[in-house]
């Protein structure tokens, strides 16, 4: 099996579409499924982040009391409100029907960021990733940790999704303690690729990309200050944004642990090495996009 570091050679292997080329609607509609009465931002930061990697629509489902809030904070998306549950998530046995819907019409879903609820989430992400119109997939947080008990579900479509837990999120997944993954975070990415069939996108200092047919890489370089609230979120969007705009999951999932490692880098220069805010993750990529391409 091949071990790659990232580096923007390797990734020129795996071109992004030239930007000038198409309208809006051929640059991909991301969806983003995200945020509790606790952590609403959550799904805000993922969808900047989506249209940030050149998405060109963005729809942002979000609890019920979150959502006017959102459209405000985001004019650029288009924001669905959620039925609650009485702990403040997402109610997703009552959301499911309207989530099928709406993911069977994107490019690419975004599940979890923000969500409470193992249990529910995981339910409600195995129903989504059956959603007609083949989209694609990124799984984070609250809808990384149970899937192992649908495991069966989540291969059978499993070439069309990421999945980016951090090692805490791997623990869950595999039953396995948190010390276990961070002594060998390789091994336990390759278990969850074999597990689900997935990519899987291994977050921490080194985050490792696990293509479930063979091959890995990593990315060692972003910096401390990416260790911070809402930073995983901001990749998880990425990623997303990257999906929609056509790319296989193995392409999105490598430039988008390239570029918000990156940003963290250049922030790491302009701002401080610590201190930066997860919200000015994204704004960075752009321009190192079009410098990387
Ligand atoms: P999350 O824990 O979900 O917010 O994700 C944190 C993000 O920051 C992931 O993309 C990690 O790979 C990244 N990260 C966390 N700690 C470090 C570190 N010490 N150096 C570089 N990147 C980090
Ligand atoms: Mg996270």
């Amino acid at each position: 099996m091949t071990q790659l570091i990232l580096t923007p050679g390797l990734l020129r292997q795996h071109p992004l579409p030239v930007p000038e080329e198409g309208s809006k609607e051929a640059r991909g509609s991301a969806f983003v499924i995200g945020g509790s009465a606790s952590v609403p931002g959550a799904a805000l930061l993922a969808g900047v982040a989506a249209l940030r990697a050149g998405a060109g629509k963005l729809k942002i489902a979000t609890v019920q009391s979150a959502a006017a809030g959102m459209g405000l904070m985001v004019p650029e998306a288009m924001v669905v409100g959620l039925p609650e549950a009485p702990d403040g998530g997402v109610d997703a046995p009552r959301a499911a029907d309207d989530l099928l819907r709406m993911a069977g019409g994107c490019g690419a879903v975004l599940v979890g960021p923000g969500m409470i609820g193992d249990e529910p989430t995981t339910s409600l992400t195995v129903r989504l990733l059956g959603a007609e119109g083949s989209p694609s997939f990124v799984l984070d947080a609250a809808a990384v940790c149970g899937l192992a008990d649908h495991a069966e579900n989540v291969k059978a479509s499993g070439q069309r999704a990421v999945i980016t837990p951090h090692a805490g999120e791997m623990a869950q997944l595999l039953d396995r303690s948190r010390d276990a993954i961070e002594a060998d975070p390789l091994d336990a990415a390759r278990a969850a690729a074999d597990l689900l069939g997935t990519v899987v996108v291994m977050k921490g200092a080194t985050t490792w990309i696990v293509d479930p047919r063979g091959g890995h890489w990593l990315y060692e370089g972003g910096g401390v200050g990416l260790a911070t609230s809402g930073s995983g979120d901001v990749l998880a969007g990425l990623v997303v944004g990257l999906l929609a705009r056509g790319i296989d999951p193995i392409a999105a999932a490598l430039w988008g642990v390239f570029l918000h490692g990156e940003a963290g880098r250049r922030l790491s220069s302009t701002i401080g090495p610590i201190g930066f805010l997860a919200r000015e993750i994204a704004g960075v990529v752009p321009g190192l996009m079009r410098e990387t391409m």
